[in-house]
């Protein structure tokens, strides 16, 4: 069975990776970062995801806290964006754009695979129905592929570390037929930046969130403060 590390923050997307590598047959060692972030109900979010699929002993939590910020996410100054269209959303980095995150994420993920003899890293980025962030498209990852190739002894040795990215090209809807086919539990996962719950329903992650459901045509099992 080949080992993956699946970064896992509780949230939708990597909910779906998780159903995603278990149905491809992988032995799965959950990995998630605690940053920081205002929403750490998606940590508790994330435990649970790892227990539903009974990981929670190989799930590791990073604590780098106080080491990201300069985002709406982290840091207290700076208020989280409500109520944009969702045309808005993702035409410009916006303000929840936290500064080398999913760099320092798969280095640190590299760092927790190599030695595991991981095969494979599987981050739920994706690139359509996104914030706009620029360490979500599909040009940072191939770059940071490189950058294992060429770094880590298992891709001088040539049996490298590949970047799973599964949902880069489906848009939330799709993802969210993906999931539920699978069976992925997104009744255990937690989307908003506020942190509250129930969630906001208005920030840009419940928003994007909600409108991916609605268009799949399913109820989003989770509970929400406004449903827009
Ligand atoms: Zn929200």
């Amino acid at each position: 069975m080949e080992k993956v590390i699946v970064v896992l923050s509780g949230g939708l997307d990597s909910t779906t990776c998780m159903a995603i590598a278990r149905a491809a047959g992988k032995e799965i060692y959950p990995l998630t970062f605690a940053y920081g972030q205002k929403h750490t109900v998606e940590l508790e979010a994330a435990r649970q995801v790892a227990s539903y699929y009974g990981v929670s002993g190989r799930h590791k939590i990073i604590n780098l806290e106080g080491l990201l910020s300069g985002s709406a996410l982290t840091d207290a100054d700076k208020e989280i964006p409500t109520g944009r269209s969702i045309s808005e959303i993702g035409r410009v980095i916006p303000s929840t754009y936290v500064p080398a995150r999913n760099i320092v994420f798969l280095a640190l993920a590299l760092a927790q695979a190599e030695p595991l003899d991981a095969r494979a890293i599987y981050l739920g980025v994706n690139a359509l129905d996104f914030s706009g962030y620029p360490d979500c498209r599909p040009e940072f990852i191939s770059a940071f592929q490189e950058v294992i190739n060429k770094g880590t002894a298992a891709g001088v040795e040539g049996h490298g570390i590949r970047i799973e990215t599964p949902l880069i090209h489906l848009t939330k809807a799709e993802i969210i037929k993906t999931g539920i086919k699978l069976g992925a539990p997104y009744h255990l996962s937690y989307s908003c930046y506020q942190g509250s719950v129930p969630s906001c329903g208005t920030c840009d992650a419940c928003l994007l969130r909600l409108k991916g459901f609605q268009e799949a045509g399913v109820t989003d099992p989770i509970p929400y403060r406004n449903k827009g």
